[in-house]
């Protein structure tokens, strides 16, 4: 297909001044020759600038892609460091580069790629001091983060920037797409309409409590792999401006026949799933209600104030992530015990004390502790008092002591405060009963205490040859 820049770059001599060195046209071949990307398309990635959040399961492989076919300026962010466990999906980092920044190790990865191309590697976390000033600078945001915060805070930053986020999310066997804030405009002219942000999709975030991260949860490579594949792709399209993503001719001036005539999709991918691709169509944007991309007079009429600002907002509150007061950090402190009292007095006291591990079954199935019991923590999320029951029934009755141990020391202590609350309800229990002359239990009450750290610290602090994943 000839365009102008075609056009432009064409002469009779080789030594004309070409909008691409002799070695990208080569390398870009058989895209170029693909109707409607052309010279064109292939020099729109080569000037524009993109931000990949996240150097993991999903940005590893939308870098590779977005650094393979050409995008000129890749800026990736990731505050955290290579591990093994990484290894199994995020392509991009190696076994020699464990320890090394994520950013980094992506960086280098995609330069080997292809050199000619600019990659920025950014060891810090996006927040609301720098989200604005890094979204901004940028021309289309891939969100390939998996925490909820973070997803408020690149919507909302891309929103007031007016920039498109190509959105994914992947989670054990299940992944998402969505392109947020999407533009619905005619080349050169200012978009007249948009899709929805991630408020407009999500207007209240989820409780922490459930939500389940990819370290907790599992997750596939191969799906991380699709969908940062998948992210990739829209990318490529929004830049080039190709598919859906091309310049329309027949939209209308109304935002409402623009969403009827082009609505917009969020994919759903599940290769369980007898069918393993679905398309969801998506509202239109919250114009009346959502703080983020919502109409200032609609909002103001509502009661609701715009979000101008990301530092005057509290994500951390907005998210239910607020820490718990120092004083009930302090008061906690009974409820623990370290690996080290739990090898040194727990396993040697067998008839008394018990170990529990709250993990879900199929973890208990990889690795655990010499005589600890399965109860895992969503059984007792359902049903405390029953959970408290059955543990009882299958523990010795000589049993006074239970610690609670998970992978990392976290749902052990949600586990133990629900026990011990419906350890003392029993007790209240039994003393009304006593009260009204019943004979009295022959139990005594169990005390529960939580193994700091969990199988983690256990493995490094205790014994090193526990496997950790
Ligand atoms: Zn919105």
């Amino acid at each position: 297909m000839t365009t102008d820049e075609g056009e432009d770059a064409a002469g009779p001599s080789s030594l004309e001044q070409r909008p691409l060195s002799l070695g990208e046209y080569k390398r870009y071949g058989r895209q170029m020759i693909l109707p409607d990307f052309g010279l064109g398309g292939q020099l729109r990635l080569k000037q524009a600038k993109v931000l990949i959040v996240g150097a993991g399961g999903l940005g590893c492989p939308a870098l590779q892609y977005l650094a393979a076919a050409g995008v000129g300026h890749i800026t990736i962010v990731d505050a955290d460091v290579v591990e093994t466990s990484n290894l199994a999906r995020q392509i991009l980092h190696t076994d020699s580069r464990v320890g090394m920044p994520k950013a980094q190790s992506a960086a280098t990865a995609a330069r080997q790629l292809n050199p000619h191309i600019n990659v920025v590697p950014l060891c810090e976390s996006l927040s609301a001091d720098n989200a604005q000033a890094l979204v901004g600078a940028h021309d289309v945001v891939l969100d390939c983060t998996d925490n909820v915060l973070t997803r408020y805070l690149i919507s909302d930053a891309a929103v007031l920037c007016g920039k498109q986020v190509v959105s994914g999310a992947a989670q054990g066997f299940s992944g998402q797409l969505v392109v947020l804030h999407k533009k619905l405009s005619r080349e050169g002219r200012e978009p007249i309409a948009r899709g929805p942000c991630y408020r407009c999709l999500y207007p209240r975030a989820p409780r922490p409590e459930d939500v389940t991260d990819c370290e907790d949860g599992g997750v596939l490579g191969g799906v991380t792999g699709l969908v940062g594949t998948m992210q990739a792709l829209e990318t490529v399209k929004l830049l080039a401006r190709i598919g859906d993503a091309a310049d329309g001719d027949d939209f209308d001036t109304d935002e409402k026949n623009i969403s009827d005539a082009a609505p917009l999709y969020m994919t759903l991918i599940n290769p369980l799933d007898p069918v393993p691709y679905r398309s969801v169509k998506l509202r239109p944007r919250r114009a009346a209600t959502c703080r983020s991309c919502g109409d200032g007079d609609l909002l103001l009429a509502a009661g609701l104030s715009k979000i101008r600002d990301l530092q005057s907002e509290d994500y951390v509150s907005f998210c239910g992530l607020a820490k718990p007061s120092s004083g009930g950090q302090f008061e906690d402190q009974e409820a623990h015990i370290s690996v080290q009292t739990l090898q040194e007095s727990w396993q040697k006291d067998g008839a008394t004390h018990a170990i529990v591990d709250v993990r879900p079954p199929v973890e208990f199935e990889i690795a655990r502790l010499p005589g600890s019991h399965s109860v895992p923590y969503q059984n007792l999320r359902r049903n405390a008092p029953l959970a408290l029951e059955k543990l009882r029934d299958s523990l010795p009755e000589t049993t006074t002591h239970v610690a609670l141990l998970c992978r990392r020391g976290n749902d052990s202590l949600l586990a133990q405060r629900l026990l011990s609350s419906a350890s003392s309800e029993q007790e209240e229990r039994q003393d009304q009963q006593q009260s009204h002359k019943d004979p009295p239990s022959s139990r005594s009450p169990i005390v529960f205490k939580n193994v700091r750290g969990g199988l983690r610290a256990w493995s490094s602090d205790v014994d090193v040859a526990f496997p950790t994943y």
